[in-house]
């Protein structure tokens, strides 16, 4: 971030604005804004893939995995990364809490050349007998660690203080805390009697990501945990809080992108996002849901894609997938490949419309739209977000006639070209 603000870019930066077809000094300029993000470890080589999050650059997506006390299996972490990674996901999250949990993030990092982003309060918690035990150093130790191992972004709940606290205390909320991070924290704050470490000492948690470019993602720990308690006061605070603590990252030199909103009705997304942006000065948005009903138990994927298309309309920048396992257990790997595929229709339904990426984004929807005219069987599939499931479901109905078995010989594209006498086949864009 400091190079750039001496408008001087990495090589690798470069790269980067040219995968994503827009201007090298544009991205520099964003990046020493802040209103770009680009998660990359410096201890990373050049087989390396940095991803931009935030303005003008195509909208992302992260796929959760990792063990947890019930159910520890490395193997299978370890193809759920590379599930995620074959069907889109741009980065993945360590969240494992179970098992050797250096050991798991350290195959994963070496398993995918993607970002990888973790939240070190999980294993600061899990290394403690109990966690109210931990002392300040812990919550520090780890990310010292895990920044070590070139962990790309970390998720840290610097926002939660004794104000956010006692306005949750206040609040009537149904759900109160849902944010595992956020659950700790202020468990270990009302235990021990202190201020969260992460708060108190921010300018030293700074200092420790600085020294290897990991960015930090600003946690949601009061993100509502049901329709119920949307668009609270407690939110709202936590928003003004991560906004100045974006500042502080800013002035560091420490990349910084802030996590929400949560469950959230959609007439209520409009208003949580553009809040967010506004108070924390357009930071890259990591969006967690929203969950658009509370309902939708074993297709959770579905409600959460809603919410994001709708997000992105507004300004999220980077979704964090949601499987159909939410809320109810660990995922498998056909659940991450499922939570994928959900986000990326929402990514790219964003990046349509997306500003410096809405031409590049129309010209695949234009391209299959001609192959759908053209009748092009094979150009459709390859052009699908989930190229396997599509060829899969027009196999296993095959038509008689060259269309689909839907209206077979009354294929109305077919019908349609005969009577114009339009046998012609298009193929420029
Ligand atoms: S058969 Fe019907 S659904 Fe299938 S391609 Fe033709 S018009 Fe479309």
């Amino acid at each position: 971030m400091e190079q750039t603000k001496r408008n001087s870019s990495p090589e690798w930066l470069k790269k980067v604005a040219q995968n994503e077809g827009i201007d090298p000094d544009l991205i520099t300029k964003l990046v020493a804004k802040g209103e770009v993000v680009v998660f990359r470890n410096n201890l990373r080589n050049n087989d390396f893939e940095p991803k931009a999050i935030g303005k003008m650059v195509s909208t992302k997506i992260n796929a959760n995995i990792g063990t947890s006390a019930d159910y520890v299996n490395v193997e299978e972490e370890v193809e759920k990364a590379l599930t995620a990674r074959k069907y889109g996901a741009d980065a993945i999250m360590d969240l494992s809490t179970g098992g050797d949990i250096d050991d798991i993030r350290r195959k994963i990092i070496k398993s995918v050349n993607i970002p990888v982003g973790t939240v070190p309060i999980y294993q600061a918690a899990r290394e403690a007998k109990v966690v109210v035990d931990m002392d300040a150093d812990d919550f520090f130790r780890v990310v010292d660690k895990q920044a070590k191992d070139a962990v790309d972004f970390m998720t840290i709940h610097a926002g939660v203080n004794w104000t956010s606290i006692e306005r949750l205390k206040r609040s009537g909320r149904l759900l109160g805390v849902v944010s595992r991070g956020g659950a700790i924290t202020i468990g270990w704050m009302l235990h021990n009697e202190m201020e969260n470490p992460y708060y108190e000492n921010f300018d030293y948690l700074l200092e420790l990501l600085k020294e290897f470019d990991v960015a930090i993602s600003l946690g949601d720990a009061f993100r509502p945990g049901c329709i119920h308690d949307a668009g609270d006061r407690v939110k709202f605070t936590e928003f003004i809080l991560l906004g100045e603590l974006v500042e502080r990252c800013r002035e560091e030199g420490v990349q910084s992108i802030v996590e929400g909103p949560g469950h959230v009705p959609l007439n209520e997304i409009e208003t949580a996002v553009r809040a967010m942006k506004s108070l924390t000065r357009d930071a890259p948005l990591y969006l967690l849901g929203p969950i658009v009903t509370d309902i939708a138990s074993g297709y959770d994927h579905i409600a959460s894609a809603i919410g994001a298309a709708i997000a992105g309309m507004y300004g999220a920048d980077f979704l964090c997938y949601v499987t159909p396992s939410e809320h109810l257990a660990l995922p498998t790997v056909e659940d991450v490949r499922e939570g994928v595929i959900a986000s990326k229709i929402a990514a790219h339904a964003i990046d349509l419309i997306k500003e410096g990426q809405s031409n590049r984004t129309e010209e695949k929807d234009f391209l299959m739209s001609v192959a759908r005219k053209n009748l092009d069987w094979e150009t459709q599939f390859k052009l699908s977000i989930d190229p396997d499931k599509a060829r899969k479901v027009w196999e296993r109905r095959k038509s008689k006639s060259e269309s689909c078995s839907i209206c077979g010989d009354l294929c109305a594209i077919k019908l349609v070209k005969e009577a114009f006498g339009d046998e012609s086949e298009t193929t420029c864009f």
